[in-house]
């Protein structure tokens, strides 16, 4: 199966940004045979749009956050029919900036899932442990609670792509070491199968960088990567997506 490579571009990159972002983009040949996705801004999702088709770049797109509902009284949130109608084919769901910082729970990311492949949106859910959480031990408990909260209700023949992103790896420079991807991939893995998820790839997130890109893909489970840093600049994520 194809590898993902994804970009969250986070709160960067306006839309005159993305636009010379992805015609420097055009300009790389990129020669992986890797699914490549990013995950604009709302206010750059049309930039997005628009530069793929002009560019005729073999790339995917979806919003980092989107409401439960797809359109009413929900100032200031974001739809993701609307996304859709644009050209998005993903929604990133439960990044640890959403949980932390805006509180969104469990229960919410959970309707958020449904909410998505209702609309045909692969969902790409993140999960993972903060530093407390791995120090005393607690990494797999954490892990269950958010799986067994998140998936909810899921059938089991829907397409599951889940990010794991440690906290104490996300933009802070320090990457999970081989041993800790390769035990928590494969745990995830095993709670996956044993629930019967058919097709379910895992991705691993935090700190990827093009010199770390290449060992991680080799680890097994590990279905590709999601990059936040790394991937805001065009030279150093075709660097990741070619690894
Ligand atoms: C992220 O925010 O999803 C992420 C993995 O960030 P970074 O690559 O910068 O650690």
């Amino acid at each position: 199966m194809r590898k993902i490579i994804a970009g969250n571009w986070k709160l960067n990159l306006n839309p005159t940004e993305v636009r010379s972002f992805l015609k420097e983009w055009s300009q790389l040949k990129l020669t992986s045979n890797h699914q490549i996705v990013v995950f604009p801004t709302a206010i750059s999702a049309e930039a997005t749009a628009q530069s793929i088709s002009e560019f005729k770049l073999n790339l995917e797109w979806g919003l980092q956050n989107s409401w439960v509902e797809t359109k009413g009284a929900f100032t200031g949130e974001n739809s993701s029919q609307m996304a859709q109608a644009m050209g998005a084919r993903w929604s990133l769901i439960g990044h640890s900036e959403r949980r932390s910082l805006l509180g969104e729970s469990d229960e919410l990311l959970n309707r958020k899932l449904h909410s998505a492949v209702q609309l045909g949106l692969q969902p790409m859910f993140c999960i993972g442990e903060g530093l407390e959480e791995r120090k005393s031990n607690r990494t797999f408990a954490v892990l269950a609670q958010q799986l067994e909260n998140g998936l909810k209700a899921f059938s089991v023949n829907s397409e599951i792509v889940i990010a794991y992103e440690p906290v104490w790896a996300i933009g802070t420079g320090v990457v999970a070491t081989p041993e800790q991807v390769t035990e928590t991939h494969l745990w995830i893995h095993q709670w996956l199968q044993d629930r019967s998820f058919a097709q379910a790839r895992i991705l691993y997130g935090g700190s990827v960088k093009p010199e770390n890109a290449q060992q991680l893909l080799h680890i097994p489970h590990v279905d590709g990567l999601l990059v936040g840093g790394a991937s805001l600049k065009p030279a150093d994520f075709f660097r990741i997506a070619q690894a």
